[in-house]
């Protein structure tokens, strides 16, 4: 066994190399906020007022921030430099060290900041957990809750397997297109579908005290008419896009109330929007790579549990690297192998 430095040892280990590029697959070096809305990886800023960043901003400009990562949210525009980042101007007086604009930008008036930018999830409203068995889903709907993700436990008991069903819509997402979903479930094509529904949790005593407000305005009548255990999540099948597409066509007159929802308010539904990706990644030099995802990997402490194997072994790597990075010193091929051995997604 031979000792090797650590770039010697990332040059001569695809494996490694590929590793890394699952860690941080994209180059940090476009910011999205010229591109305007859109589908993309998104990353909330709690030091400065929870403004949401594209990639790039997250690990370039905020670098000493705390980042909570949000994955995938749709029609968002960085924030980065804008008028709702309060950051102070950079050594050299950029607001956003990419686009390096001096004075604020206009920031999108079309963002939509829910609950978790501040680094708050599901309707327990908890920081993600690491540690925690309960896998987490994103609501694909996301008009209610904007996208928010949810623990299996909160969504409700009986929940399905994870391999039964392809897309998740939250219960307060189907309660707000509750006349629309109504008919999907009772037209001859929701078996191709609708792989389940299930009651929203616990039936919560009414004399609870109201949840906080979030500033969602509910009428009256909403409130009195839509008791909780009306409220029921929909589990998508797989192929749901195709047969959604299909039961849009088969409307006649395109007036119906249902061919508008379907065609101008979740198109993706049927069309998934693919999500945008930065740059690939290709030109790092090996000690740039590592000192990326470490710098990275400290960015990345709140990740989503969907991704949990992802996490661990970032971690794990992270933790590994790090001595080696800070010191120069060599490392052991026996401990790289053992590393790897390690199966993946176990912490321990
Ligand atoms: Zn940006
Ligand atoms: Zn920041
Ligand atoms: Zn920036
Ligand atoms: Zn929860
Ligand atoms: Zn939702």
């Amino acid at each position: 066994m031979s000792d090797l430095s650590v770039s010697e040892y990332v040059s001569h280990q695809d494996e490694l190399e590929q590793e890394a590029k699952e860690l941080m697959p994209w180059d940090p070096k476009t910011c999205t906020y010229e591109m305007g809305p859109l589908r993309q990886p998104v990353f909330a800023c709690r030091t400065h007022k929870y403004i949401g960043l594209c990639y790039s901003c997250s690990i370039q400009c905020h670098t000493k921030c705390d980042i909570v990562e949000l994955f995938t949210k749709r029609h968002f525009t960085c924030d980065c430099g804008t008028e709702r980042d309060n950051q102070e101007p950079g050594e050299r007086g950029f607001r956003c060290q990419i686009r390096q604009n001096r004075e604020p930008d206009v920031p999108s008036f079309t963002n939509t900041y829910g609950q978790n930018f501040r680094g708050l999830f599901c309707e327990c409203k908890k920081e993600y957990d690491p540690d925690s068995n309960d896998t987490m889903i994103q609501c694909v709907l996301g008009a209610e809750c904007n996208e928010d993700w949810y623990h299996e436990s909160c969504i409700g008991k009986n929940f399905p397997p994870l391999e039964s069903f392809d897309a998740y819509i939250c219960w307060k997402c189907v309660k707000k297109y509750d006349y629309y979903f109504k008919r999907i479930l009772s037209h001859a094509l929701s078996e191709k579908i609708i792989a389940h529904t299930l009651i929203h949790g616990i039936q919560e005593d009414k004399t609870e005290d109201p949840k906080p407000s979030s500033g969602m305005k509910r009428t009256a009548d909403e409130v009195d008419s839509q008791p909780n255990n009306n409220e029921y999540s929909i589990f998508l099948k797989e192929g749901f896009s195709e047969n959604l597409g299909k039961l849009k066509d088969s409307i006649e007159g395109n007036n119906d109330k249902l061919y508008l929802f379907l065609n101008d308010l979740v198109p993706f539904l049927i069309r998934d929007e693919p999500v945008y990706e930065p740059v690939e990644n290709s030109e790092d030099t090996p000690d740039d790579m590592i000192s990326n995802i470490l710098r990275n990997a400290m960015h990345r402490e709140q990740a989503i549990a969907g991704i949990s194997a992802f996490n661990a072994l970032k971690n794990k790597l992270n933790e590994f690297l790090k001595p080696f990075a800070e010191t120069g010193n060599v490392v052991k091929e026996e401990d790289i192998k053992d590393f790897f051995q390690r199966p993946e997604g176990t912490s321990k």
